[in-house]
C-alpha cells in the first residue's frame, strides 16, 4: 500500500530566500525586487555584502540600517550583512534559493557566471532571477553615486530615506575635505 502520510512534507527551504547584493547604495529597482520577492517567499532576507576589491560608498552598516528602514513595511523581509560566501549565508539562514535580479544582457553575462559559481560551490542552492520592472532596468547603484557626486536629482532613483542619507554622507566627506 502506498505510503500516504497526514505529516506535512519536510521542510526544504523553499519557504525562505537570500536576496544578495551590495546594495551601495539601495535604490528603487532593488526595493522593486524586495517587494515582489516578500510576496513570492513566507521569508525574504536581504544579505548585505561588501566587495572586498572597492572602497565601499556606505558602511555596511549603514547600509543595513538605511535598508531596515526602507523595508520596514514589509514584516516579512529581515536585513542582514554577511561578509563569507554568498552561498554559505544563504544556507545559515536556513535557505535554498537565491535572489537576483536582471536587468540587461550585460547583467545576465555575470549573472549567468556567478549562479554557475555557486551551483558548484554548493548544489544544493539554486539562483532564482526576477526580470527588473521597465521604469527601473536603467537604474545602478554606480549610476546613482554618480548623479550624486554631480548633486543632481535622486528623486526618481531612490527612497527618501536613501536620498537623504547620501546628501548627510556627502556634506560630511565636503567636510572632511
Ligand atoms: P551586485 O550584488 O551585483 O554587486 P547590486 O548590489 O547593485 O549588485 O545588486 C544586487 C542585485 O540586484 C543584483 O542581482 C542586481 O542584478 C539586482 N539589481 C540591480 N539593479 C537593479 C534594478 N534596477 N532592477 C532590478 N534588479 C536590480
Amino acid at each position: 500500500m502506498a505510503n500516504v502520510s497526514s505529516q506535512p512534507p519536510k521542510w526544504r527551504g523553499q519557504d525562505s530566500a537570500v536576496y544578495t547584493g551590495v546594495f551601495d547604495p539601495f535604490h528603487l529597482g532593488h526595493l522593486d525586487i524586495v517587494k515582489r520577492g516578500s510576496r513570492l517567499y513566507d521569508r525574504l532576507v536581504v544579505g548585505v555584502g561588501t566587495n572586498p576589491e572597492k572602497k565601499p560608498f556606505m558602511l555596511v552598516e549603514q547600509r543595513v540600517q538605511l535598508i531596515q528602514k526602507v523595508v520596514a513595511p514589509y514584516p516579512n523581509v529581515e536585513v542582514r550583512p554577511f561578509t563569507n560566501l554568498a552561498v554559505r549565508f544563504v544556507r545559515e539562514m536556513g535557505a535554498r534559493i537565491m535572489l537576483r535580479g536582471l536587468r540587461t544582457l550585460s547583467d545576465m553575462e555575470n549573472e549567468f557566471t556567478m549562479s554557475l559559481t555557486n551551483l558548484s560551490l554548493d548544489s544544493e542552492i539554486e539562483t532564482v532571477f526576477l526580470m527588473a520592472r521597465e521604469e527601473y532596468s536603467h537604474i545602478s547603484s554606480t549610476l546613482i553615486r554618480k548623479i550624486a557626486s554631480f548633486e543632481g536629482d535622486l528623486d526618481k532613483f531612490v527612497p527618501p530615506e536613501v536620498k537623504a542619507a547620501i546628501l548627510a554622507h556627502i556634506r560630511e566627506e565636503g567636510e572632511k575635505k
